[in-house]
């Protein structure tokens, strides 16, 4: 679960990390009031949970405090889009932050190395701009150091990582200090991302986090009850928010088949089957458990809320979930819902028998198995 900028600073200072003053507001005149508390010098930052916000025209820089609460008033309500995010996202709130004065821009993270079972920690001295850029343009600007999860990382490994990252002299005590204090975050809050971009190096010579993103394991959240109930709102596609809303394990992919089936690994063998048979699957549904047939009918209505869906594929293993009440579930939502897709289902196992009777008399084709199902509803789609 991501966390906006607002929270992910405050998570961070709590580590040590320097981080600039500042508050969060959805009101123009309380924005006027926090901007006068920094002599009207401030930063106002829309805080919206995707990348590429400066792009986009959701961060401006103001001398005075009537410039702050004028734009505060303009991005109250907007839809911000960018390149990471087309649909885009309203904004609901802003930060006001005090300007950080900013002569060089660095960068740096804390992620999850699955190749190496390790932490990896990744410095950069060209921040900024977007990390893939780099890696891109100048994938030898990135350092990596990696944090072995039982032994930790000793100071001499950090500073040697930093003065390979070519982080200049003056910089670079304050600049192990910040990593330091990250990986503790990072470890302790069950964070899977940290990353702050630009970390500010003042005229000063002071290092600051001028920007901050921290996303918290999902798993790990009950350990973090102030945290989940704000977790709807931080995926960015709104059909995933709403399936997370509602309890079902969704997943957009973006193909033109709906998938609907139960247990995570049949339906990961349905997704390949789609795609054996030439298809592209469009989302990942597990109905979970022992679903009945409000369930069945609730997750066919989400499934068919991406308009990219042109079939729908539904393959059940009874076991504890009862064929014949998917089949009342299914029924239930082409009634209700006026669906104009195929369908084709596969029920196999408990009261399979009785499930595929109660369907024999619908437009839904039946299919004996997995496979044939799959080629069914991609030949189906394409006619
Ligand atoms: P993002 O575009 O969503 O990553 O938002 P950022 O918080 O990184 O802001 C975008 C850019 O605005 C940064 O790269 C900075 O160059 C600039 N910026 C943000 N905060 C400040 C600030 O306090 N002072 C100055 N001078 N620039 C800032
Ligand atoms: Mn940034």
């Amino acid at each position: 679960m991501k966390l906006h900028e607002y929270q992910s600073k405050e998570l961070l200072e709590r580590f040590g990390v320097v981080v600039p003053r500042g508050e969060v507001t959805s009101d123009p005149d309380e924005a006027r009031r926090i901007a006068a508390g920094f002599g009207g010098k401030c930063v106002v930052k829309a805080q919206v949970l995707m990348g590429g916000r400066g792009k986009a025209g959701g961060v401006k820089l103001f001398e005075s405090a009537d410039d702050a609460a004028t734009f505060t008033k303009e991005l109250i309500g907007k839809r911000l889009v960018s390149i990471q995010n087309p649909a885009g996202m309203v904004v609901e709130k802003v930060l006001v932050g005090e300007l950080v004065d900013i002569a060089e821009e660095y960068y740096l993270s804390v992620l999850l190395d699955r190749a190496e079972q390790r932490l990896v920690v990744m410095i950069s001295k060209e921040g900024g701009m977007d990390i893939e850029e780099v890696a891109e343009k100048h994938p030898d600007a990135i350092v990596r150091l990696h944090v072995d999860p039982a032994w930790g990382v000793a100071d001499f490994e950090v500073r040697d990582a930093v003065i390979r990252a070519g982080i200049p002299g003056p910089a670079q005590r304050q600049m192990v200090a910040m990593i330091k204090g990250l990986i503790k975050a990072y470890e302790e809050s069950d964070a899977d991302l940290v990353e702050i971009n630009p970390v500010a190096w003042t005229p000063e010579g002071k290092l600051i986090a001028a920007d901050a993103k921290v996303s918290i394991d999902d798993n790990a959240l009950f350990r973090h009850a102030d945290y989940e109930a704000t977790k709807d709102d931080s995926a960015d596609d709104p059909l995933e928010a709403e399936a997370t809303r509602l309890g079902i394990a969704y997943v957009r992919l973006g193909g033109e088949i709906g998938v609907i089936g139960n247990g995570a690994g049949l339906v990961m063998c349905s997704l390949d089957e789609v795609s054996a048979a030439g298809g592209k699957a469009a989302n990942f549904l597990d109905v979970g458990g022992g679903a009945g047939a409000e369930r069945v009918k609730t997750c066919v209505e989400l499934v068919l809320k991406d308009p990219n869906v042109k079939g729908l594929l539904i393959n059940i293993f009874g076991g504890i979930t009862r064929g014949d009440l998917v089949a009342e579930g299914i029924l239930g939502a082409f009634e209700q819902l006026d669906v104009q897709v195929p369908v084709v289902a596969r029920v196999e196992g408990t009261a399979a028998d009785k499930a595929l009777e109660m369907l024999a008399g619908s437009k839904i084709v039946g299919a004996q198995t997995m496979q044939e199902a799959a080629q069914k509803i991609v030949e189906l789609t394409r006619g």
